[in-house]
């Protein structure tokens, strides 16, 4: 079954083309990734999905519902990470996700969620007082304390340090597990190629592969002529399919 279905979207901002006829499936209990060069306009697109931007034209589904028209109906199903800060510098760690959890009917419980966030012991540390990386595990607290059937998570693990990513990444694979379908949108290749079944590569506003990992790295092999080695990375395919390195993002 299709959780999201995404058909035709066009998206531009003045004379800057955004997306430009962006169209995919995602199928329920995938971890599905949207990677792509700074300014491909990934995060206009789960925006789009998200129902917090209108597409200019085009048909975007999320588990049956119109992002847009039924946008309270949406809220209850999907969670979605906190970009950069966005919490009042006081609140605690155990009242946000308290707070965040009050939004939905049903959800998850607080404490198994923070526990198995390594954040049980932060419980009582206000917002300003955590280090980037608690921030970040606290934002993906408050994407699944409403005990999603989607959850859209956005630079998942940037600013983890490799062993709370690792962590993050297994907490990822047993939500997974559960049935929840994840839009994960990252610039860091190894993540996408150790959680995704499928990679969405976005360029210019354009999809110009979708594939499982592997797929990509043949792919990539056959757009190139330089057939893939078994040595061969998703982040080798992600140059070759989009002819440019994600180190110029940083620049
Ligand atoms: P990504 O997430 O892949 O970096 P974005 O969706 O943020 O890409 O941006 C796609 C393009 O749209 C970029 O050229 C960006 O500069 C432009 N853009 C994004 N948001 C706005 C906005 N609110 N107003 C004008 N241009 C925007």
């Amino acid at each position: 079954m299709a959780v999201v279905e995404v058909e035709g979207l066009h998206k531009r901002y003045g004379e800057t083309v955004a997306l430009d006829g962006v169209s995919f499936t995602v199928e329920q209990g995938e971890i599905f990734g949207i990677v792509g060069p700074n300014g491909a306009g990934k995060t206009t697109l789960v925006e789009c999905v998200e129902g917090v931007r209108r597409p200019d034209a085009g048909r975007i589904r999320v588990l049956g519902l119109d992002p847009l028209r039924d946008r309270a109906r949406l809220r209850q199903v999907m969670g979605a990470q906190l970009q950069g800060g966005g919490l009042p510098d006081k609140l605690r760690v155990g009242e946000a996700v308290a707070l965040y959890r009050s939004f939905y009917t049903d959800g998850a419980d607080p404490e198994r969620l923070l526990d198995g966030l390594g954040l049980t012991g932060k419980r009582d540390t206000a917002f300003e007082d955590l280090s980037g990386g608690q921030a970040q595990r606290l934002s993906i607290a408050l994407a699944l304390v409403g005990a999603p059937r989607i959850a859209v998570l956005d630079e998942l693990t940037t600013g983890l340090d490799p062993r709370a990513r690792r962590t993050t990444w297994a907490l990822i694979e047993q939500i997974r597990e559960t049935g929840v379908t994840v839009l994960l949108v990252t610039h860091f290749m190894p993540e996408a190629e150790r959680l995704c079944d499928r990679v969405a590569v976005i360029d210019r506003g354009r999809l110009t592969a979708l594939d499982t990992p592997a797929g990509l790295i043949a792919l990539a092999g056959e757009r190139t002529g330089v057939p893939a080695t078994g040595t061969a990375s998703l982040e080798d395919a992600f140059l070759a399919l989009t002819g440019r390195p994600p180190e110029e993002e940083s620049l």
